[in-house]
């Protein structure tokens, strides 16, 4: 699989339900927003959400668990007709929201796209702008400069699980607007 830099550039994309994307050796990442977002969805705690259904690397990287031989996301069934389905679709996370555009955490707004030959292409291309909105239904750009200040908090704080629910969910209340989660981030790294 190569990978191919997009620089203001368009994209041609369409998903075939292979599944392909989801399997993947480490399991996909999550944002503390996508733990929230998940956790309501199936609604148990973030930290039960964690125990059940993620691995922690090096304390901070939190990752989807992946099962058998092509390390298929806990989350991924196949379907009868052989296409697959995410069970927490509505609710998953931003990088398979936002797959083939990944984003270099290193580099914020930097994107590369995975030049993945088992995804269907578009007849016309769209910007990138408009392929972020629609695959994200407009969360992913306000939420992009929030999520770098999450990655800050839980730099800050390193042990993830360490962190109560409580205390998570008072600085990150999943009900919160994204200006409210902003405000109190901003706070919370002040403090
Ligand atoms: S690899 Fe491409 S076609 Fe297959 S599920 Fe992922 S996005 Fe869809
Ligand atoms: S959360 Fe859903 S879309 Fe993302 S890797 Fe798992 S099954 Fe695929």
């Amino acid at each position: 699989m190569s990978t191919k830099r997009v620089e203001n550039g368009h994209i041609s994309h369409s998903c075939r339900g292979c599944g392909l994307c989801c399997r993947q050796k480490n399991g996909i990442g999550v944002t503390p927003l996508d733990v929230l977002n998940i956790s309501k969805l199936l609604r148990i705690s973030p930290k039960d959400f964690i125990d059940k259904y993620c691995v922690v690397l090096e304390d901070v990287d939190v990752r989807i668990s992946t099962t058998g031989l092509f390390n298929e996301c806990v989350f991924l069934h196949q379907l009868a007709n052989g296409t697959c389905r995410c069970d927490i679709y509505d609710s998953r996370p931003m990088a398979c929201y936002l797959y083939p555009l990944k984003m270099r955490e290193t580099i914020p707004y930097y994107f590369h796209w995975e030049d993945n030959p088992a995804c269907g292409r578009t007849k016309y291309p769209v910007s990138i702008k408009s392929f972020v909105e629609v695959k994200s239904k407009g969360r992913y750009e306000s939420e992009l400069k929030h999520i770098q200040k999450m990655y800050a908090v839980l730099e800050k704080y390193l042990a993830y699980r360490d962190m109560s629910e409580e205390k998570m969910l008072e600085y990150l209340y999943y009900n919160d607007s994204i200006e409210e989660i902003n405000r109190k981030l901003d706070a919370y790294l002040d403090a």
